[in-house]
């Protein structure tokens, strides 16, 4: 196993994650074009058809902050992004985790393990908490979808719910279920409902889940011994983001597609500018310009003191997905400082 290092914590953490060649995909006679050594990702040169035509594509060289091979597991890429930044989230900072990536990259495999492992630290550390400090703390969790610019909530029969701006521009979700995890079990039960409702929805309405982005948010919260919340503290985003290539459905024939794949082409090319400017230290953040990065307002104000961002890129290795992995590739070191 490959020795990761921990980036700094105080900048944007950048990392790709390539999965897998699968098995229906080698019976199809697809091999693997990506060289991963750690911090380094090499798309090799190829053919490749896209739209029945050939395209050659040479070799291209990509660095991140880490990059996890085929090999690696969920767990050592937790163990180097999310579980150095659980004391920054019990001091009141506000971690977003984003996995970004073609549809069928493993997206929602890192995002779905990953939660699992940040459980398991959220209570231990809020243990650690009581023995050395008295300080006790409760966890809360939403979880919602953002499909076509509206918030659908996951914990509530995917009713739609509106995203409002108040006066002091905080953005608010009124009406968002929001449910206590007093226990590990009990958080493990809400995020695989969440998870499910997810999946169900998705297989009725035509794979949905593609094209919507997943939002979960688990707050950390100071409670007196009555378990009554004197304050809030930090909270940690798991934002499963639609396929990237769903963003090219802006150019379909189908109005409806047309019209998702222009949300998500959006959106994403916000997201990218959010985080670009939070990076430079702008103070100008475009969070306004679409509705994943409005409802993630918090994600990227306050400056890297109190707001830190992961982004896990994931990539599929298989030689007929070259050009959505180069373009993933660019689009996560685009987000690097220059
Ligand atoms: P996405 O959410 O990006 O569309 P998925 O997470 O559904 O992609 O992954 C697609 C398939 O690849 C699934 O069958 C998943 O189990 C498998 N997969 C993804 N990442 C890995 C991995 N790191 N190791 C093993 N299998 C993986
Ligand atoms: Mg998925």
């Amino acid at each position: 196993p490959e020795t990761h290092k921990i980036p700094d914590l105080s900048r944007i953490n950048i990392c790709v994650r390539k999965r897998p060649l699968l098995m229906k995909e080698a019976n199809k006679g697809d091999f693997d074009i990506i060289s991963c050594t750690n911090p380094a990702i090499l798309v090799h040169k190829c053919k490749t058809k896209v739209d029945g035509i050939t395209k050659y594509i040479e070799n291209s060289a990509f660095e991140f902050d880490n990059t996890f091979s085929e090999y690696e597991s969920s767990e050592s890429l937790y163990f180097s992004s999310i579980q150095p930044q659980i004391d920054f989230l019990f001091d009141g900072g506000i971690v977003t985790c984003f996995a970004y990536g073609q549809t069928g990259a493993g997206k929602t495999f890192t995002m779905e393990n990953v939660q699992k492992l940040v459980i398991t630290d959220f209570f231990a550390g809020a243990e650690i908490m009581k023995e050395e400090t008295g300080a006790l703390y409760t966890f809360t969790v939403t979880y919602y979808e953002i499909y076509n610019g509206k918030v659908f909530d996951l914990f509530d029969k995917h009713k739609e719910k509106k995203v409002q701006e108040s006066r002091s521009k905080q953005i608010k979700i009124p009406g968002l279920k929001e449910v206590q995890a007093q226990t590990a079990e009990e958080m493990t039960h809400l995020i695989e409902y969440g998870l499910s409702e997810r999946k169900t929805k998705s297989t009725a309405c035509n794979d949905t889940s593609s094209r919507s982005h997943a939002i979960g948010t688990i707050h950390i919260k100071r409670v007196d011994s009555n378990n009554r919340v004197i304050s809030d503290s930090g909270k940690l985003l798991l934002v499963d983001l639609a396929g990237s290539e769903k963003a090219h459905d802006s150019q379909s024939n189908n109005k409806s597609r047309r019209t998702e794949g222009a949300e998500i082409n959006t959106s994403l090319l916000s997201l990218k500018e959010c985080i670009r400017a939070m990076e430079s230290d702008k103070y100008h953040i475009p969070f306004r310009r679409s509705k994943l990065t409005m409802v993630l307002r918090d994600s990227f104000m306050g400056g890297l003191s109190k707001s830190r961002v992961i982004m896990i890129a994931c990539i599929s290795p298989n030689s007929s997905s070259t050009e959505h992995t180069i373009n993933t590739l660019r689009y996560a070191d685009r987000l690097k400082s220059s």
